[in-house]
Order: C-alpha cells, then structure tokens, then sequence
C-alpha cells in the first residue's frame, strides 16, 4: 500500500481493506510488467499490444464489466484503483483507462445485447484494443460541429470524413466513432457507430494517420483516423438507434473528466513522493538540500502570505 504524500484524510469509499489488496496486486502488475519498459515505450510513442494481453489475464481490464460479459465485475472504485496505481508507478501513456472506464461503459450502457456479446469479452481479455473518436481537426470543444458523416446504404453504413487526437488511435481494433447520421438535425444528428478495423484496415477507405507527437503522454498513440466511403455494418450502431449519439456522450462524458481529475491528484502523489525523495537523497555543503532553508519555505506557504 502506498502512502500519499498528500496528507490529507483517506477518502470514506478508499478505506477499504479488499480495495488495498486490490491495490497491491494492480500496483505490482505496473511496476513488474510495465515500469521497466515505459522508456522505450515513450520513445516508440506506443505501447505494445502484448502489454494489453497480459493486462487482460491479470483480470485488469474490465474492472468494472458484468461478470456475464467476461469483465471483473466491480465497479468505479476498482478503476479508480487502477488510476490510482498507474499514476503512483509512474506508466503514463498506457491507455488502459480509456478503455476499461471510458469506452466499455459506453458499450455496457448503450449496446443492444448483440453487440454487448460480441465486443466486451473481448474487451476485457485484451483481444481488443478500444478508441473513442470524437474530435476533428474543425471539432473539439464544439461537438456539435463534428463534420464526419454516416449515410445509410442498405445494410451498411458509408462513413466519410476524419479525426484527430485519438488515443489508441494506432493500435485500436474498436472504434467508437462520432458521427452525423443526420447533417440538418445538429445535436439530434449524431450517432455512434462502432467501427471493426480489421473489416475494413487495408481496403483503402480507412487510413490510420499520423502518431502525433505531444508535450506530454509520450508513450500513448494519439492519432489521426481518416475514413472515405468506409463501409461498417448498420448493426454496429451504438445501441440500434440514431440521434442518440451526442446524449450518450452527454451522460458518459462526466465520468471522463471524473478520471482526469483522479489522474492529475495521482501524479501530483507522485511528483511529490520523487522531490522529497531526491531532496533527501541529494548532498550539496555537506548536508542534503532537503535541510537547506529554501527548500523548506514552499512547505508553508499559506501561512507564510
Ligand atoms: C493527449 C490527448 C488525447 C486525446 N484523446 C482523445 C480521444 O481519445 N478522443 C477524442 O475524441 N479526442 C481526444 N482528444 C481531443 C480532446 O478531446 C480535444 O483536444 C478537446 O476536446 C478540445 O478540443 P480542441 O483541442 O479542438 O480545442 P478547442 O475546442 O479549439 O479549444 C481551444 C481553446 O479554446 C477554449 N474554448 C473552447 N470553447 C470555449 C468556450 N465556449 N468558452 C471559452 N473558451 C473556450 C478551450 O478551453 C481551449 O482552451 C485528446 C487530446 C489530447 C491532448
């Protein structure tokens, strides 16, 4: 079990003692399994897919998935475990959380029962590597502008357009994709498609972009996605219905911004924990900087306005 630099009081739902065993064995998977490779990962600007695999049988993914669909059957709390311990080992890029508390829930609230079998099995084994796609080079803050476009055609639908900033977004093999299945109706318009890349990868209508490269996050493969006349089966529609697309994304987006929250306290955890550390640790005069004057002034600094 770690001990928060925070000092602050453990949160009612984290005093948990199956939480802290939780902890340890998530906490040991990242640091055994991952943390020696995260340098080479941040200079591949990816993470392999083999990592996903082993996740998987650690019973990582889909922490919070029914049992009946092949998930761990928890709930937040366990991904907030696994933030937790992803951000204390320090393996940042790996988008596991994404995938198990972003985009499966987007599956197990909305999917028709179909596609739940068909996708979070695989989900939680690491078979599949999950994306969601919303943002476009003209569309970010402003989803409603989003310009990609799904045309019924039978028993397909034809997807035009591209994405950008998708994380996962060279590795994925399921695709949660925005869409306007109706350009006049704004909001009411957008759909969520799920987009199988192994059906349509190198038939040249859907063309994975660039890596891109960022301030941060190194390990993580953000990306652009382009898709021309793609064809994805009409039975791939996010819960069967169009123009529910932007009220799930309404209601799924809160938890998003819930996990940037408990990832941000968790590096700050850790930034902390690695400066005391090395101040500590670290002689200059004969004494180490932790003991000189000016290191300690920052440590009250309420008091001190
Ligand atoms: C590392 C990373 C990973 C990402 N992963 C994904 C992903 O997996 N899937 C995905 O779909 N997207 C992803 N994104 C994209 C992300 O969702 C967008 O960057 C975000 O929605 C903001 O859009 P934008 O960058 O176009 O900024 P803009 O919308 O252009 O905003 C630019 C600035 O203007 C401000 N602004 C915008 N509107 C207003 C307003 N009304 N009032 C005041 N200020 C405003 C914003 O706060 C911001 O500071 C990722 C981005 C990053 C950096």
């Amino acid at each position: 079990m770690h001990e928060s630099p925070l000092n602050v009081p453990k949160a009612a739902w984290r005093q948990d003692e199956e939480l802290d065993i939780f902890a340890d064995a998530v906490g040991q998977f990242f640091e055994k399994e991952c943390a020696p490779h995260v340098p080479a990962w941040r200079k591949a600007g990816i993470v392999p897919r083999e990592i996903w695999k082993k996740a998987g049988e650690m019973g990582l993914l889909g922490a919070s998935v029914p049992e009946e669909y092949g998930g761990a059957g928890g709930d937040f709390r366990h991904e907030a475990i696994i933030i937790e311990q992803q951000q204390w080992k320090g393996i940042d890029g790996f988008g596991i959380t994404l995938h198990n508390a972003i985009i499966a829930p987007y599956i197990t609230a909305y999917g028709t029962e179909e596609q739940k079998q068909r996708w979070l099995p695989k989900i939680c084994s690491g078979d599949l590597v999950t994306a969601i796609a919303m943002t476009e080079p003209g569309a970010g803050s402003d989803l409603q502008g989003m310009k990609t476009t799904a045309k019924r055609d039978g028993d397909h639908y034809v997807i035009n357009g591209s994405k950008t900033f998708i994380s996962n977004g060279q590795t994925a093999d399921l695709i949660l994709l925005c869409v306007k299945t109706d350009p006049t109706k704004g909001a009411k318009g957008i759909s969520i498609i799920c987009v199988e890349t192994e059906a349509v990868e190198g038939k040249g209508g859907f063309r994975r972009g660039r890596n891109l490269d960022k301030v941060g996050q190194h390990a993580a493969d953000t990306s652009e996605l382009f898709f021309d006349d793609v064809r994805v089966p009409a039975a791939h529609l996010l819960g069967g219905e169009e123009g529910k697309g932007f009220i799930q994304l309404m209601q799924k987006l809160p938890q998003e911004r819930h996990i940037i929250g408990l990832q941000g306290v968790g590096m700050i955890e850790r930034a902390i924990h690695e400066t005391v550390n090395y101040v500590k640790g670290r002689k200059a005069f004969g004494q180490t900087i932790f003991d000189f004057q000016n290191t300690r002034f920052p440590e009250h600094p309420v008091q001190a306005r």
